[in-house]
């Protein structure tokens, strides 16, 4: 049995209050783990220790290249570690090993990236009106920052976090999700191994009202990010109100994937796969939203429905396996009552609908790949965010049609578009209103490119170099001689 602390101030401890927590397997419902459940207490001591180590303790004085070169320490230590972290990543989330293995290459590269960027900015010497006199701009940490990650990509949306703002000279109390906490807590102890100083690396440990909350209200933290749901995003926009912290929220998609009639029809199914069936769809930038265009409409759904009944679910260790259980039993009874829904509003059920009769998978949170067609904009499955395997399909007539529904959305994170026409790949593009749009492709990202959502979909970006720089306060410095 796996137990976990907090990290707080480069110790290891329990609750104050000597709360626990047990981590389950999604496959089985098996207890994985048991770990500390902080409180407010917990979460006000990491704040403590952060801001001892920002003000007092000379992180953000340390050359960026001795920063550099922890991050780049801490990288190794996710490569040589990555099998155990992998494994441990779809213990804790049901996904397959295949795409927990796909997320630790990733993340030892957003740390790297990021390591690499530490000691690129110099700051600019700016034109002065006055002569005798010299102005410069320059770059500081933004101090201690508050991060709240969430259960779908664990390990990957913390890296997201945890890079750029070590980087970039800040000292930062992570807060994992409590359904998912063993791999980050798994990198804190490498953050350990590797050298960073006591207080710099904080990890605590606890549900979102307790250990969240206390993040985003404190007045000794100078920027909150989070990951995660909406409605979460929006009161922890209220609470950072009261010092006026920066915020910045990674929050919940709907994204449209519009198939043209001039699509290569198996790319465009392929691609509308993958689009949604990662992690049984529980992905923010899930194409979970499909529109074609009517004369490739019956093909195209056909075409879907056959490949998506050969989608083999099961245990994710088991590597016949494409798509694992959802994450809990209360997250797939959310699935359920939304395809209930759909179904009451009138949508066609073409395919799934149910969880799969197969015994073995019974104590696991299991739903099949599920297709609706017959589907509007009206819709509160079209409209909502479902994070499961289902995906709807609307038809549309013409391009101003397929723009103008795929932009009417509180949503605007990532949307992509399949067409061979060269106008239409500029025109479109323009056209839609969200953070990422893949023309001939869905869900691809990497860390150069930088990450987040139009509209209710976000705040700020991350990766890329604009994920470093939200990390950091302009200062303009003017020196008369
Ligand atoms: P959630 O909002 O329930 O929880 C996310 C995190 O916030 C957890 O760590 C939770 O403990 C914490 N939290 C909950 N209440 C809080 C509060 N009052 N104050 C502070 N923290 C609080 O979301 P979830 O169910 O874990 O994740 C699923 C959501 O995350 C989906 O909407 C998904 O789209 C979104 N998401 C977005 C992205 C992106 O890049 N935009 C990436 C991954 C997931």
């Amino acid at each position: 049995m796996l137990l976990g602390n907090h990290y707080i101030d480069g110790q290891w401890r329990g609750s104050t209050h000597g709360g626990r927590r047990e981590i389950h397997n999604p496959f089985d419902g098996s207890v994985i783990a048991v770990v500390a459940e902080g409180g407010r207490e917990d979460a006000e001591a990491a704040i403590g220790a952060a801001r001892h180590a920002f003000d007092q303790g000379g992180w953000p004085q340390t050359p960026a290249v001795e920063r550099a070169r922890l991050l780049f320490r801490l990288a190794d230590l996710i490569e040589r570690d990555s099998e155990e972290l992998a494994r441990l990543e779809s213990l804790d989330t049901g996904k397959t090993v295949e795409e927990s293995r796909w997320d630790m290459s990733d993340i030892m590269g957003i740390f790297r990236y990021f390591a690499g960027l530490a000691d690129k900015d110099g700051g600019e010497t700016i034109a002065s009106p006055n002569p005798n006199s010299t102005s410069r701009v320059v770059r500081e940490p933004v101090g201690v920052c508050g991060q709240i990650s969430p259960w779908n990509y664990p390990l990957l949306q913390a890296s997201w976090k945890m890079a750029p703002a070590l980087a970039a000279g800040c000292c930062i109390v992570m807060k994992p999700s409590e359904i998912t906490p063993l791999t980050t807590l798994k990198v804190t102890e490498l953050a350990e191994e590797a050298g960073f100083p006591p207080g710099v690396v904080n990890t605590v440990l606890g549900s979102g009202p307790e250990v969240g909350a206390p993040l985003s209200e404190s007045d000794d933290v100078d920027l909150i990010s989070f990951t995660g749901g909406i409605e979460t995003g929006k009161a922890i926009m209220r609470s950072a109100a009261g010092n006026v912290k920066k915020v910045a929220l990674e929050l919940g998609g709907k994204n449209p994937n519009i198939i043209f009639d001039d699509a290569d029809l198996d790319l465009a199914v392929d691609h509308a796969l993958n689009g949604v069936f990662f992690h049984a769809g529980q992905i923010c930038s899930a194409g979970a939203r499909i529109l074609v265009q009517d004369k490739l409409h019956d093909r195209f759904v056909a075409a879907l429905k056959a490949r998506m009944e050969r989608i083999v679910v099961g245990n994710g260790f088991d590597e016949k396996t494409q798509m694992g259980p959802l994450i809990s039993a209360a997250h797939r009874a959310k699935v359920e009552e939304y395809v209930a829904i759909a179904v009451a509003e009138g949508a066609n059920l073409v395919l799934g609908g149910k969880r799969p009769d197969d015994p073995a998978l019974a104590d696991g949170y299991f739903y099949l790949p599920t297709l609706f067609t017959d589907c509007g904009n009206h819709m509160r499955i079209v409209r909502e965010e479902v994070f499961g395997p289902v995906i709807t399909v609307e038809r549309f007539t013409d391009e101003a049609e397929a723009v103008w529904r795929a932009n009417d959305t509180i949503y605007g994170l990532s949307a992509g578009f399949w067409t061979r026409d060269p106008d239409r790949m500029e025109r479109v593009s323009a056209a839609l209103r969200f953070g990422t749009v893949w023309v001939n492709d869905f869900n691809v990202y990497f860390v150069q490119a930088p990450w987040g959502g139009y509209k209710q979909s976000g705040l700020g970006r991350e990766l890329g170099k604009i994920g470093l720089e939200e990390y950091t306060e302009v200062k303009h410095i003017y020196r008369n001689h």
